[in-house]
């Protein structure tokens, strides 16, 4: 979970821009459209008072219309996406925004664009996500049936501890577990959590990593373990923070002293 700068761009521009670019058969009906695009463009705000917006309805032929426009290569398009990925850290730039853990391969439609066609190209609804978080996440509705995410522009994540990281070993195995803070249970930041299937995801990449450190132990010997490690929690805690899982689980592993345990 990384938040994400709010865009500067002049997204009502964006959408004039485009459907003034775009010819081809739906130009009428996206014509037709703009005001009520617009409209919708100013109510999309809501969300950053921690408001929910409904889906409104579109006609088959407007639906396929407003999809279009993510689609469209005009030349207003081509800059919006290259500006979602460029608006990144540079410090984070192929770290998914919603797990933390895969590399950025797509754009996630925040509202999903099957019941939102209208925010198809909203700037501040497209996140880089990973392609696991975006299969996982599909075209739910935030907020609607129990399924809610962080919204990684508007949610902004607390600068303090989220979860405990707790490392044990099974027959010489590592097994790590990770609990969100009692105080958080209730947050959307739980929720995108458990929706996500974070923690299972997490902790799959925490044993990799902890066996990565073993077999630098069996190989090069102890001091040089515990000198990767400092050097990958100075790197990730200038780049992440030290509320970042994977510094967590760094700081975790020299507090109980993992790589003098483990065998
Ligand atoms: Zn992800």
């Amino acid at each position: 979970m990384i938040n994400l700068r709010c865009p500067s761009r002049i997204e009502i521009d964006d959408i004039v821009l485009i459907i003034g670019e775009k010819y081809n058969p739906h130009k009428t009906t996206l014509l037709g459209l703009k005001t009520k695009i617009l409209e919708r463009y100013s109510k999309y705000i809501e969300l950053e008072l921690n408001g929910r917006i409904k889906p409104i309805k579109f006609s088959i032929n407007e639906k396929n219309a407003l999809a279009s426009l993510y689609s469209s290569r005009t030349k207003t398009a081509k800059l919006l996406f290259d500006e979602v990925i460029n608006v990144l850290n540079p410090n984070h730039s192929d770290c998914c925004l919603y797990c933390g853990i895969g590399e950025i391969d797509q754009i996630d439609h925040y509202l999903p664009q099957e019941h939102f066609p209208e925010f198809s190209i909203l700037h501040k609804n497209l996140i880089p996500i990973c392609g696991t978080c975006n299969e996982i996440k599909g075209s739910n509705i935030p907020g609607i049936n129990g399924k809610d995410y962080l919204h990684l522009i508007y949610d902004i994540l607390p600068i303090e501890n989220i979860f405990d990281c707790a490392i044990s070993f099974i027959d010489k195995v590592p097994s790590i577990s990770y609990t969100i803070l009692p105080k958080f249970k209730n947050s959307v930041l739980n929720t995108h959590f458990s929706e996500l299937r974070l923690k299972e995801r997490i902790e799959k990449k925490s044993v990799q990593y902890c066996l990565q450190i073993k077999a630098l132990k069996e190989q090069f010997g102890s001091p040089y373990a515990k000198e990767e490690l400092t050097r990958d929690f100075n790197k990730l805690s200038a780049f992440f923070g030290i509320y970042y899982w994977k510094t967590k689980l760094i700081s975790t592993m020299i507090n109980i002293d993992f790589v003098d345990n483990v065998n």
